[in-house]
């Protein structure tokens, strides 16, 4: 599973301020905070508590005036938001969409168990202050909201890991590798049904309307005006781009139309990653812009499953040699103001059809490092990938959010790497 919000919900006798995301913590200096207006925006209808993580995930995508927010519960109900945000907002503007969100995409929830499929036999150790001392031993520096800057060892476990990925996908399932621009078609994301299931993450690419009268207004008020971004917008366009969500839409653009007569297809390609995590985003744990290894299959039902089960267990055997704690658990999809996200979570839990791998970082949490999907033949039929009988193939991708990778090894192996094991060095082919 996707970690989970730190949530706090100890039974309570009067009202009380129930969570608190730390993330809105580490973004507002404590000064500014105190100055922005402070709301309390009553639900119209209360949620049970087990179903505040999941009201928790979306409330910053709500409003972008939004800064800072708390649940407020009350008899195993929350019932109440309390909101800080940077201008005086609308407090019923405010209730009417948290509203929407709640009848939409929260209440139709099911409290889920969690399942575990694969566990390793290495236990967590305590990792409290890691992602402090990368930083005050300049191995990451952050560059903007959620984008990080990393050092010469960070970036080498990153790509030994991403070696061992590459060559597991390459040596043991054939796969071909692929370099991808750091552009995807806005048409691909569109026909793949990214558009319609998570617009909250979606970063688009625009560009300045191909015209002089555009360049010489744009040119001649870059320097006085207030509002860059907004000087940007109103003289650009959108030109049937964004930056990839992850790699494999690449796979299925790059495939569309193609027969797959001579059996299936294994790609498997690394690149830039970007999802707009709001105020969710966090150290290098949850980024805006990301490194992923993705490797994806095309097949047929049965083969396509198979690959997906023997992936999942060698990654369960690299994340042992690596001395990592972790566990391979059922998951779901963040989907967003579909309406029919019960219906999605639910098929997608019963049907295993995605699986995480979460390994232990800091203050006890933990972050999905790697995920297992199957789509079915939702992308053949959609790109026209057939089989051998002119059906619609199957597909399923694997990701791995490399800098999460990474960053679990510093927190559970320590930041020094001499200290490591000799194995895990070997592994990884560090030169320290
Ligand atoms: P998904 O397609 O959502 O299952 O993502 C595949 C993998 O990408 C996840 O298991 C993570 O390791 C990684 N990932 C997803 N979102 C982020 C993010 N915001 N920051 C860093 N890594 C991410
Ligand atoms: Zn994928």
């Amino acid at each position: 599973m996707e970690p989970t919000l730190p949530v706090r919900l100890s039974p309570v006798r009067e009202v009380r301020l129930a969570l608190l995301p730390d993330a809105a913590e580490t973004t507002l200096p404590c000064n500014l905070r105190s100055r922005m207006p402070t709301q309390l925006v009553v639900l119209v209808t209360p949620i049970p508590d087990y179903l505040s993580s999941e009201l928790a995930k979306r409330v910053y995508y709500v409003s972008p005036e939004i800064e800072q927010f708390h649940l407020v519960s009350e008899g195993g109900r929350v019932v109440a938001v309390e909101v800080t945000t940077s201008v005086a907002g609308d407090v019923g503007e405010l209730s009417r969409k948290l509203d929407l969100i709640i009848a939409k995409d929260v209440l139709p929830q099911r409290e889920v168990e969690a399942e575990v499929v694969w566990s390793s036999p290495h236990r967590p150790r305590n990792a409290d202050g890691t992602f402090a001392q990368l930083a005050a031993a300049g191995m990451v520096a952050e560059m903007g909201e959620g984008i990080y800057a990393t050092g010469a060892l960070f970036h080498e476990v990153l790509s030994g890991l991403d070696r061992r990925l590459h060559d597991l996908a390459v040596g043991e399932f054939a796969a071909s590798a692929f370099h991808y621009p750091n552009l995807i078609s806005t048409d691909t994301l569109r026909r793949a049904g990214y558009m319609s299931s998570f617009p909250q993450f979606l970063m688009t690419a625009s560009r300045f309307r191909s015209d002089v009268d555009t360049y010489d207004s744009f040119a001649s008020g870059v320097a006085s005006v207030d509002d860059i971004g907004q000087h940007i917008e109103e003289h650009s366009e959108h030109l049937g781009y964004c930056l990839p969500p992850a790699m494999c839409y690449h796979v299925y653009q790059h495939l569309q139309g193609r027969g797959l007569a001579e059996g299936p297809i294994v790609v498997t390609t690394r690149g830039q990653t970007f999802r707009f995590e709001s105020r969710y985003r966090r150290s290098l744990e949850r980024l805006w812009e990301f490194t992923m290894r993705e490797v994806v299959f095309i097949g047929e039902r049965t083969a396509v499953a198979e690959q997906r089960r023997r992936l999942m267990s060698a990654v369960g055997d690299m994340v042992t040699e690596l001395g990592l704690a972790g566990q391979i658990e059922v998951a779901n999809d963040p989907f967003f103001f579909n309406g029919q996200i019960a219906e999605y979570v639910r098929v997608q839990r019963a049907m295993e059809l995605k699986y995480e791998l979460c390994l232990p970082v800091e203050h006890g949490r933990s972050v999905a490092a790697g995920s297992f999907n199957i789509h079915g033949e939702k992308f053949g039929s959609a790109f026209g990938i057939t089989l051998a009988d002119g059906g619609a193939a199957h597909s399923a991708c694997v990701g791995f959010g490399l800098e999460r990778f990474a960053y679990a090894l510093f927190c559970q192996h320590g930041v020094d790497l001499d200290a490591w094991p000799d194995d895990v060095r070997a592994m990884l082919r560090t030169s320290v």
